[in-house]
């Protein structure tokens, strides 16, 4: 029996897994300058976890979560980061070491969704996290980090969407607002949004439904009824950007899939690569009361997600891989022991090497180098080896000299060093 990945769960295989690797470092190396640490928390955690943070009614709680009973416990695959981080950043007290705490993680989330370009059931996301900073320059730091990452990635036509949703009481009226809104129109609204009418009309202007869409352009704003403090906050967030030019647009009905936000939340969008509709890169946005709802003292906090699957769709190629590494030719049983200290030696230098103990022929070595993409070749035939010398061949000039035993591991660090300098890593 033959089998498969499971639906919408993905290999990265190792043509593929550099531009993973790049991407990663690129996004550690950011968040790092930022001064985030990082973090790394179970992939399961308790369902109630999820429901209390992320909220009932909401896509990811109502059908995506990936939830079984084991033994006593009721646990779910996680679906995001800042429910495991936040619940970690108050079972260890973390408030009570430093008044304000950056992290962020790396790892694979599952969500039970349709699979489709862009999006999976298995999909990793990179995210960042700032607990005890109540913003607003945090929150425009946090988007310009973001905006700079993508930016040094390749990525083009990049759009940044901001928004508020203001506090506790100013989306309790909001929501009203909504409800006298939605009310009148309720027949032209999909089943599903009909049935968050009564529960969570928020999440009405979050539906990809086109029926929902169409009456949701109508709605009234958020912005509208923000009290003063929100509003202040919101101002401070546009200054923040405008000064560091950061280029935005407001966009008043954006309420974002889960129900933790308050204040400011965003989006970064990209119409470059192959995302289709699936083309938000990163979102976020504040959850100033949920270290509170999980039992730590009030703390306000701010983080975002990104989708490393739909950023590699939108991060160009980059050019072919400049030659690198060294393989090593034993012509013989003879000649093995040596080549097995030289490959060690060279390996020393910080180059990859590969030798051959299988006695191919030099043909089928020759080619096998060629195919690695390999910068030098080293070949060791019985001749060399009673001469204390080895052929060293420059796979990209195709070039060859004699160089002896003590030397050759330094002349193979050179040629390969020069070329992945050249190369940029
Ligand atoms: P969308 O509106 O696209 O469903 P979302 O509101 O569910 O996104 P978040 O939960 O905020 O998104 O997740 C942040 C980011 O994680 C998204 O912008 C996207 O890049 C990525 N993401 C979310 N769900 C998936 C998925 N099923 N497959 C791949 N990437 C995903
Ligand atoms: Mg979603």
């Amino acid at each position: 029996m033959a089998f498969r990945a499971v639906k919408g769960m993905n290999d990265v295989l190792s043509n593929d897994s550099p531009r993973w690797q790049r991407l990663e470092r690129a996004f550690q190396r950011q968040a790092r300058l930022y001064g985030y640490e990082e973090v790394r928390t179970p992939v399961v955690e308790h369902t109630d976890l999820f429901v209390r943070s992320i909220g009932e009614v909401t896509d990811v709680v109502e059908k995506e979560m990936y939830s079984f009973q084991h033994h006593r416990d009721a646990l779910t695959l996680r679906p995001e980061g800042t429910a495991g981080a936040t619940r970690a950043y108050v079972e260890h007290k973390v408030y009570a070491r430093e008044t304000v705490t950056r992290w962020y993680y790396l790892g694979p989330m599952f969500r039970a969704e349709r699979p489709q370009r862009g999006r999976y059931r298995q999909f990793y996301q990179a995210g960042c996290e700032i607990y005890g900073d109540p913003g607003p320059v945090a929150d425009a730091e946090m988007i310009d980090m973001l905006v700079g990452l993508f930016r040094q990635l390749g990525i083009g036509e990049l759009q940044v969407a901001i928004n508020s949703l203001g506090g506790s009481a100013t989306r309790q009226r909001y929501r009203e607002a909504l409800t006298e809104y939605f009310t009148p129109q309720v027949g032209a609204l999909s089943a599903h949004a009909q049935e968050r009418l009564g529960k969570n009309p928020l999440r009405i202007l979050d539906s990809k439904d086109p029926k929902d869409q169409a009456v949701a352009a109508g709605a009234p704003s958020m912005l509208d009824v923000l009290d003063d403090a929100d509003r202040e906050h919101f101002d401070g967030l546009k200054r923040a950007l405008d000064a560091l030019e950061t280029p935005y647009v407001v966009e008043p009905r954006l309420v974002r899939g889960l129900d933790y936000y308050t204040r400011t939340s965003f989006e970064i969008r990209s119409e470059a690569g192959e995302l289709g509709a699936q083309n938000t890169l990163a979102g976020g946005g504040r959850y100033d009361n949920m270290v509170e709802e999980l039992g730590g003292p009030a703390t306000p906090a701010i983080g975002f997600a990104m989708g490393l699957e739909r950023i590699l769709l939108a991060m160009p190629e980059s050019a072919a891989a400049d030659r690198a590494g060294c393989y090593i030719m034993p012509l013989g049983s003879a000649a093995l022991p040596k080549a097995l200290t030289i490959a060690r030696e060279v390996r020393a230098r910080g180059v990859r090497v590969e030798c051959d103990g299988r006695g191919q022929s030099l043909k089928s070595q020759m080619r096998r180098a060629d195919s690695l993409g390999m910068r030098a070749c080293i070949v060791l035939g019985e001749d060399e080896l009673s001469r204390g010398v080895v052929q060293l061949k420059d796979l990209e000039k195709h070039t060859q000299r004699e160089v002896s035993f003590t030397e050759i591991a330094e002349q193979v660090r050179a040629l390969c060093t020069v070329s992945a300098e050249a190369g940029g890593a």
